[in-house]
């Protein structure tokens, strides 16, 4: 498993790598973003632990750059700042992760190879309610042809909606099947990519797909609605 680590405190980049070496990852460091970008685009990797505030470009735009070029490596994302904002910007540009600096670096390994486990075991499956398609293995949604656009965190809320179509699925099963149980942030989060996916997936097509149940979470129509 190789590991590309963005990172440009020399200690922690450092620490990190003596860490993830001695669990048997092939690890790269760069210490600035736009070594890092260059990296990716040369290299395959498995995983990619990405500080924010970084020399050359930062790493919200190091993740946005890599989406936009169709990579779906998982990134971990290293944040010193706190708050629900950050971290919804961060999950915004594609992160699939993220870890409020300082961390326990066996927080950090659990972390990477839960990201690890998730991209091996996406199955080969399509999923389709209605004429809305999901295809997980090439992150495509469409409704009816339509190509959408989602990014990793909207792709994975939507996935367990379509995997649970017809079905009601509270805010607390979502959270724990997206985020993983050691989310400790606002769980009204869900609620925040919900609107996004309205946005995204219902309202240009006149749809009304994703439904609120009162009290109990949402369900998607089985029809697509
Ligand atoms: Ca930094």
């Amino acid at each position: 498993m190789r590991v590309l680590v963005v990172e440009d405190e020399k200690r922690v980049a450092a620490a990190v790598r003596r860490g993830l070496e001695a669990e048997g990852f092939a690890v790269d460091v760069a210490l600035t973003g736009t070594d890092g970008d260059w990296l990716a685009q040369e290299n395959a990797y498995d995983v990619i632990v990405l500080d924010i505030m970084l020399p050359g470009i930062n790493g919200y735009k190091l993740c946005a750059n890599l989406r936009e070029r169709g990579d779906w490596t998982p990134v971990l994302m290293l944040t010193a700042k706190d708050g629900e904002l950050d971290e919804a910007e961060a999950l915004d540009t594609g992160a699939d992760d993220y870890l409020t600096k300082p961390f326990a670096f066996v927080v950090l390994v659990a972390r990477i190879r839960a990201l690890l486990r998730r991209s091996t075991t996406t199955q080969q499956l399509i999923y389709e309610a209605g004429d809305l398609r999901l295809d997980p293995a090439a992150h495509e949604c469409r409704r009816d042809e339509t190509p959408i656009p989602l990014t990793a965190r909207e792709f994975s809320v939507l996935e367990f909606l379509i995997r649970h179509k017809g079905e009601v699925v509270s805010k607390l099963e979502i959270l724990e099947n997206v985020w993983d149980f050691a989310f400790d942030g606002d769980p009204n989060i869900v609620e925040v990519y919900i609107r996004h996916l309205r946005v995204k997936i219902d309202e240009p097509f006149d749809k009304a797909s994703i439904q609120t149940i009162r009290g109990a979470g949402y369900r998607l129509a089985a029809d697509g609605g």
